[in-house]
């Protein structure tokens, strides 16, 4: 399920010992969707093929069909599925999926598939690491409590403000922590984006849960963003207060959220990422 067209092209080309190039070429001559085609070498009917991939639906699917489509991922992230899943359904083990920003931990297999994965060797298990486990039930309870579209925006925000401290070092001491212990406990993985990422990911998303909320964002709104910064200095950031005009929250603060406008990537993403 959400398995990117890419992938799934390229499983069907690896199982007939194909070029994937060769198959794309066809889809690209023939003016049909791919769908069709994609239907007909799989003996797959469309149907199921357009619930698999929602993306091969197209912007106008028949309105039973985008009935069922409702709530999956729209084609923006993607990252390898969790590579345990993959292979117990007998897709080897590396498949690509579309996901939501709340998928960062395989349910079934406890496994990180969030942010920073780029390939199967950086999924590890956070089973023992209730530091991310809670968080991340922490941050179902806020989609289930604020909606979806409030958290993700939320999230991106503070996803985008808490790389940035981290890449200015000005980052606090708890998930500093969390890295140390999961390096020592997975030195393969040390140094990895995923292994950083999950570390961030606790603060990341106490930060979301202040952003997402209507009570702290009315009272984030100028005169008072101080009241704002002096929680998450309580909460978020042990103490450390963002602070000077080049802060990112502080700059988010007052331009992007104060408009209402989502997280600009060119401002505050960092570029390497
Ligand atoms: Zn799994």
């Amino acid at each position: 399920m959400d398995e990117t067209t890419r992938s799934y092209i390229r499983r069907i080309s690896a199982a007939n010992v194909l070029r994937q190039s060769g198959l794309l070429k066809i889809l690209w001559r023939e003016r049909r969707p791919w769908v069709y085609n994609l239907s007909e070498w799989t003996e797959t009917e469309p149907e199921i093929l357009m619930l698999a991939m929602p993306q091969l639906a197209g912007i106008h699917p028949e309105p039973e069909l985008r009935q069922k489509l409702t709530g999956r991922p729209v084609r923006k992230i993607h990252t390898p599925a969790c590579h345990r899943c993959a292979l117990a359904h007998g897709a080897g083990s590396y498949v690509e999926i579309y996901t939501t920003h709340e998928r960062v931990i395989c349910p079934k297999h406890s496994l990180w598939i969030g942010e920073g994965v780029a390939g199967i060797a950086d999924q590890f298990s956070v089973r023992d690491w209730p530091q991310i486990t809670m968080p991340w039930h922490h941050h179902k309870n806020l989609i289930t409590r604020h909606g979806h579209r409030q958290v993700r925006v939320g999230f991106e925000a503070a996803d985008a403000i808490n790389w940035r401290w981290h890449e200015q070092f000005l980052h606090f001491s708890a998930a500093a922590g969390i890295y140390d212990g999961l390096a020592a406990a997975l030195p393969r993985q040390a140094n990895t984006q995923a292994l950083v990422a999950a570390a961030l990911y606790p603060s990341v998303i106490m930060l979301t849960a202040a952003i997402a909320s209507p009570f702290w964002r009315r009272i984030a709104y100028p005169p008072h963003p101080e009241v704002f910064l002096e929680r998450v200095s309580h909460e978020i950031t042990d103490g450390w207060k963002p602070q000077g005009a080049s802060d990112p929250l502080r700059q988010w603060l007052e331009t992007s959220w104060a408009s209402g406008q989502p997280v600009s990537d060119t401002k505050l993403r960092p570029r390497s990422r």
